[in-house]
């Protein structure tokens, strides 16, 4: 069974992959930010699995090389989650960029470093289907990259992702070559949350659970569920020929009015679930004083659509949908009293 490393395992991805790797009996380390994060870490997956206890955690922060030759040594296979991933853009894109891009890096030359031969890496669909000119393709693909030059279609997130990527393969393809590298893109990810520290994409159905949305912007998201993001990690760790690829982890495109409806059928008596739209003159408007909102208007009337016929021969079957995506986000969020 190969040793495995989850980086950022505080993360909302990280947690299912943990708890995955567990059920399959790998051992687990994982890196965190603080001790204090690595205790509330444990006890919270200690609800899902007897062997939470087991994971042994290390402390390592992207920007700096302290922990990550501890973090790997002794390891078969690294995934790497860790990267910054905030609602709202800030005002220096390096902000992101370079925890992103020279963390990923540092990762990589620790692995070289240890001989670990094998890497999984999470980017994104933010590092594929932005910083496009003129009209959308109808499905984009693994060929596909975002250009980063062309920052009216991509934000400072999006950049991050795809400039870490392209460190990524850069280095395996130079200084870090025998490292065997694949590289998981999902889109938006939900399904089920793990803990109630959980942030970062679920947060939209917080958001439409508990009215903090009123009025829903044209506007939309291609899902994926976690469990699938999770499952194509451990099916690329598995599969030998998955080195040197991309794999989009990508289900369907929904609408903010049709996330809203599932949500609305499953919770009849939660009135506060918004059901009529905001005209697009007042995203614009807001987008002026709200980060959030401005990440929002970037998006109305946009639909990207990304293939995911790689990752279904990967994984060998179908993924899971995104209503029931939704719904399984919204379960969890409420059992966890976080609306
Ligand atoms: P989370 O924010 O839940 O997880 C991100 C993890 O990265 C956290 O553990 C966080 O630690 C850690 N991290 C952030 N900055 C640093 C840093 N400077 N040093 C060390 N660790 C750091 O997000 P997700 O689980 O959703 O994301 C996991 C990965 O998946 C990321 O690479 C993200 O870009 C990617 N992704 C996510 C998608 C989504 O919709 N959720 C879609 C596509 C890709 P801490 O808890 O201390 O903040």
């Amino acid at each position: 069974m190969p040793r495995t490393l989850v980086t950022g395992a505080s993360g909302f991805i990280a947690q299912q992959l943990i708890l995955d790797l567990l059920e399959q009996g790998h051992s687990v380390r994982g890196t965190v930010r603080s001790a204090a994060k690595g205790e509330a870490l444990k006890a919270a997956l200690g609800a899902h699995s007897d062997r939470a206890s087991e994971i042994d955690l290390v402390e390592a922060d992207l920007e700096s090389d302290a922990g990550w030759s501890e973090a790997v040594a002794g390891i078969d296979v690294i995934h790497h989650l860790a990267s910054p991933f905030p609602m709202a853009a800030p005002k220096d894109p390096d902000e992101l960029i370079r925890p992103a891009r020279d963390g990923a890096l540092r990762v990589l030359r620790a692995a070289k470093g240890a001989d670990v031969d094998r890497v999984v890496l999470t980017s994104s669909g933010a590092a594929i289907a932005y910083g496009r000119r003129g009209e959308l393709p109808g499905r984009f693909t693994e060929a596909d990259w975002t250009d980063t030059t062309h920052t009216a279609d991509c934000a400072p997130y999006m950049a991050s992702k795809t400039l870490a990527e392209r460190a990524a393969w850069d280095y395996v393809a130079g200084d870090g070559s025998g490292l065997q590298l694949t590289v998981i893109n999902p889109v938006g990810v939900f399904g089920p949350i793990r803990s109630a520290q959980v942030k970062t994409s679920v947060d939209i159905i917080a958001r439409l659970l508990g009215g903090r949305l009123p009025l829903l912007p044209n506007a939309g998201i291609q899902l994926v569920d976690v469990r699938d993001v999770s499952a194509a990690h451990i099916a690329a760790m598995n599969d030998p020929a998955s080195v040197g690829e991309r794999y989009i982890v990508a289900d369907e495109f929904r609408t903010l009015k049709e996330v809203a409806a599932v949500l609305r059928s499953a919770y009849p008596d939660r009135k506060k679930i918004p059901a009529r739209g905001m005209p697009d003159f007042l995203v614009r408007a807001l987008a002026l004083v709200s980060g959030d909102v401005a990440t929002i208007a970037s998006e109305l009337h946009k639909r990207r659509i990304l293939s995911s016929e790689k990752v279904r021969k990967l994984l060998g079957r179908d993924l899971i949908g995104a209503d029931d995506s939704i719904r399984a986000s919204a379960e969890t969020l409420i059992e966890f009293g976080a609306v």
